[in-house]
């Protein structure tokens, strides 16, 4: 008999994951041109040339015993190192090698990150909606999670609800901008407000209360807006980054952490992250993509791409009616059901073969996220279908 907990995780896997299952078995079924999956942020631009080139002359160029064998837990000095480079191009922060430590995806990183953090019993905060994943990771390591508010309009946190949340046992804040599910980007203004809150809390309390910044679509911001470095707005800041969505590569398993060291207890945080690495079975993140991704640092994914079926499904929702929040970044869509029960609207949407998941499962009912990282066929030939199902709704 397996653990209790994995038994409840069993029972109610991520409707996500388990959307994408039944979209694979409906495209059998019915033909994949007639299923408009939008449950899964699988991007579906290709991994720019560059990536592929530089994976074929990583492997022809360097030592196999270097390139396939194990380096220390934090990665391979040399690609810390460009890393650390990189952002202070373009960030004006001065972070060297000791300030980065390699992951397997933001998913790694951030389990390696609460790892360090978190003492059973330690609160950390999340803004609702929050990206599904985040309760299991804190609860990983006994930590509890507490929801903040955000204000519904612009889906920016609400710095009273925030304040009213911290408590001596706050440890940690998660914050994912540019957001899943909303698409919201928070400006810097918004995080110094934080970072007030949050410093105000640590002298009333004597704690330190740990932000933990999930970017992995941090590149992933249409016109022209800036995604503010947080580690510039807030003290005791660590940003966790993956090429999963920025270069196309969410298989490959690779990202950082970066550990700046102004944050309290900065020695032990970046010693523990090391060994969380190693201890959580990571032992390091993959030797080959690292060295990949530290050439092709200035390569970025085709955003123009996601930015016109942004635009089309925004666009062609809103002018049948639906209401829906303008993403500034990543490549969801966040659209208000006009029904409050999101599940039972997204299984009339099911009818008309259209995949949308549930709000629910972001803990922010009556709404459902898009997934618009599907091709812009896929967006325009769905139109149809979503004006059958507006009609449904009298809309
Ligand atoms: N965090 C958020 C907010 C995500 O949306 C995802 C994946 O969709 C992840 C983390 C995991 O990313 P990775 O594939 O880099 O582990």
């Amino acid at each position: 008999m397996i653990s209790d907990k994995m038994m409840n995780l069993t029972r109610n896997n991520s409707v996500i994951r388990a959307m994408f299952e039944e979209g694979k078995a409906m495209a059998k079924k019915f033909g994949p041109e007639n299923v408009f999956d939008f449950s899964i942020g699988n991007p579906n631009v290709p991994a720019p040339r560059e990536i592929i080139d530089s994976i074929a002359d990583v492997v022809n160029e360097y030592d196999p015993l270097y390139l396939h064998g194990y380096m220390s837990n934090s990665g391979y000095e040399s690609v810390r190192d460009a890393i650390a480079n990189d952002l202070n191009k373009r960030f004006g922060t001065s972070f060297s090698e000791n300030n980065i430590i390699m992951a397997v995806g933001a998913a790694g990183g951030m389990n390696v990150a609460l790892k360090t953090f978190l003492n059973p019993g330690d609160e950390v905060l999340v803004i609702r909606p929050y990206f599904v994943d985040y309760r299991n990771y804190v609860e990983n390591y006994g930590g509890i999670i507490v929801e903040v508010e955000c204000d519904p309009k612009t889906f920016m946190p609400d710095m009273e609800s925030l304040k009213a949340a911290i408590t001596p046992k706050t440890k940690g804040i998660i914050i994912n901008t540019p957001n899943n599910p909303t698409g919201a980007i928070y400006t810097a203004a918004v995080l110094d407000e934080m970072a007030k809150v949050l410093t105000d809390k640590e002298k009333e309390y004597g704690t330190s209360i740990y932000m933990v910044s999930d970017e992995p679509y941090r590149d992933l911001a249409y016109d022209g807006i800036e995604v503010p470095y947080v580690t510039r707005h807030y003290h005791n800041a660590v940003v966790v980054y993956s090429f999963s969505k920025s270069l196309s590569l969410p298989g490959e398993r690779i990202g950082y952490i970066v550990v700046p060291s102004e944050i309290d207890d900065y020695e032990n945080a970046f010693a523990g992250m090391a060994i969380a690495t190693r201890i959580l079975g990571f032992i390091n993140a993959p030797s080959l993509m690292q060295l990949v991704v530290a050439r092709c640092l200035d390569c970025k994914t085709d955003i123009s791409y996601y930015d016109k079926n942004r635009k089309a499904l925004y666009d062609g929702l809103t002018n049948l009616g639906f209401e829906c929040v303008k993403p500034d970044g990543a490549f969801y869509l966040f659209m208000k059901a006009p029904i409050p029960d999101d599940r039972e609207f997204c299984n009339v949407a099911k009818k008309y073969n259209l995949l949308l998941v549930p709000s629910s499962s972001f803990a922010w009912p009556g709404y459902v996220r898009i997934a618009y990282c599907v091709s812009y066929e896929k967006i325009v030939n769905s139109m149809p279908r979503f004006a059958e199902l507006a009609k449904e709704y009298n809309l």
